[in-house]
C-alpha cells in the first residue's frame, strides 16, 4: 500500500507495518522528512481501524471520517496531512458520554493566581473522587509535537504515590515535571526549573514534599540514628538534613514538619537565592513559587507558604 507524499520525484520513505500490512509513504525532499512520522501517526490510526474491517468481514463498514480520510490519500501533502488530523482527532481516549478536560489555556495566557488555580481545582475533583479523563489522542499529541507549553513547574519526590498529573487531573504538556528522592534541588534541578521559567515562561513553581517521605525519613535516620546508606544515597539526602535539623523541637510529627522544612527551605532558596532567571520574573509579578504538602491518605494537597497575592 503506498501513500505518496508528493507528485514529483521520490528520494525519501518511511515504512510501517499495520496489522501485518506494509505501508510506505514516500516524499520528494529532505524537508518533507520531519513530519513523515507524524503523517504515519494520524493515518494509522485509520488504517487499523479500516483493515480491522477488511480482515475480519465486520458487519460495521468504515465511518464516514475513515472513508473521507482514505479518499484524501492521492491529494495528501504535509499540509493536507496535518489539516486531516483535526478530522481524525477528537476524543478518542474517552468513553462513550465522557468529556475530556479541556487542556490548560498556554502559559503565556495565565497569571500566577490562575494557574494555581487550576492546579486548586484538579486536587479538589480528584479529591471528590471524580475520574477526570485528559486528550491523548493523536490531535493533541500532534499540537505537542509542535511545541510544548506547560503552565506550571512541578518539583516533586520520586515517590511512586505521588504522580501530579493524576494528582491534578492534567494530561500531556501541561505540567513541567522535575522529581527526585526528597524534591531537592540541585544544579540539574535548578537548570530544568529554569528552563521551565526562562525559556517556557511558566507563571508558576510549586516544590510539593509528601507524608511519609523515605528520603526526608533516611534523613532523619542520619540526624536521629547516625545511620548510614549504600551508595549515593547516602550524599543525596544530606541536602535534606538542614531541614531535618530546623524542624527538631517542632510541636507536631517530627517527619513530617522535616518535610514541611525542606519544602520551605526549597521554596526559599528558589525565591531569593537561585539567580536571575529565577529572581526577575518573580520581581515583576510574572512568577510565583509556591509550597505544597501532599497528604497519602486523604489525596488531599495542601498549598503553604503561599505569597500574599495568591492567598485565596
Ligand atoms: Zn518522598
Amino acid at each position: 500500500m503506498f501513500f505518496i507524499c508528493s507528485n514529483v520525484g521520490i528520494a525519501n520513505r518511511k515504512t510501517c507495518n499495520i496489522g501485518g500490512t506494509k505501508l510506505i509513504l514516500r516524499c520528494n525532499k529532505d524537508t518533507d522528512r520531519a513530519p513523515l512520522a507524524s503523517i504515519l501517526l494520524v493515518m494509522s490510526d485509520v488504517l487499523r481501524s479500516f483493515l480491522a474491517h477488511m480482515r475480519t468481514g465486520a458487519d460495521q463498514a468504515p465511518t464516514q471520517g475513515e472513508i473521507s480520510m482514505l479518499s484524501r490519500r492521492s491529494m495528501i501533502g504535509t499540509a493536507g496531512a496535518v489539516g486531516a488530523a483535526a478530522v481524525v482527532g477528537g476524543a478518542a481516549n474517552a468513553a462513550p458520554g465522557e468529556t475530556p478536560r479541556p487542556p490548560a489555556p498556554p502559559a503565556s495566557e495565565l497569571t500566577p493566581a490562575q494557574a494555581l488555580a487550576l492546579l486548586r481545582q484538579g486536587n479538589a475533583d480528584f479529591l471528590a473522587g471524580q475520574i477526570t479523563t485528559v486528550l491523548t489522542d493523536s490531535q493533541r499529541r500532534l499540537e505537542l509535537a509542535q511545541g510544548q507549553n506547560p503552565f506550571a513547574a512541578y518539583v516533586t519526590c520520586s515517590d511512586s504515590r505521588v504522580p501530579p498529573e493524576l494528582l491534578f487531573g492534567r494530561g500531556l504538556g501541561e505540567l513541567f515535571i522535575i522529581r527526585n528522592a526528597g524534591n531537592t534541588v540541585d544544579t540539574v534541578a535548578l537548570g530544568s526549573i529554569e528552563y521551565a521559567v526562562g525559556i517556557l515562561e511558566v507563571p508558576l513553581v510549586v516544590v510539593m514534599g509528601h507524608e511519609k517521605c523515605g528520603a526526608v525519613g533516611a534523613a532523619k535516620a542520619v540526624v536521629e540514628e547516625n545511620a548510614t546508606f549504600p551508595g549515593s544515597i547516602g550524599p543525596m539526602v544530606e541536602p535534606i538534613i538542614p531541614a531535618v535539623l530546623a524542624a527538631r523541637g517542632e510541636e507536631g510529627d517530627f517527619l513530617d514538619n522535616a518535610v514541611r522544612a525542606n519544602v520551605r527551605r526549597v521554596v526559599k532558596f528558589l525565591r531569593e537565592d537561585a539567580g536571575p532567571l529565577m529572581l526577575e520574573p518573580q520581581e515583576s509579578g510574572d512568577l510565583r513559587v509556591v509550597g505544597a504538602y501532599y497528604d497519602l491518605d486523604q489525596g488531599m494537597v495542601d498549598f503553604f507558604d503561599v505569597p500574599d497575592d495568591l492567598r485565596t
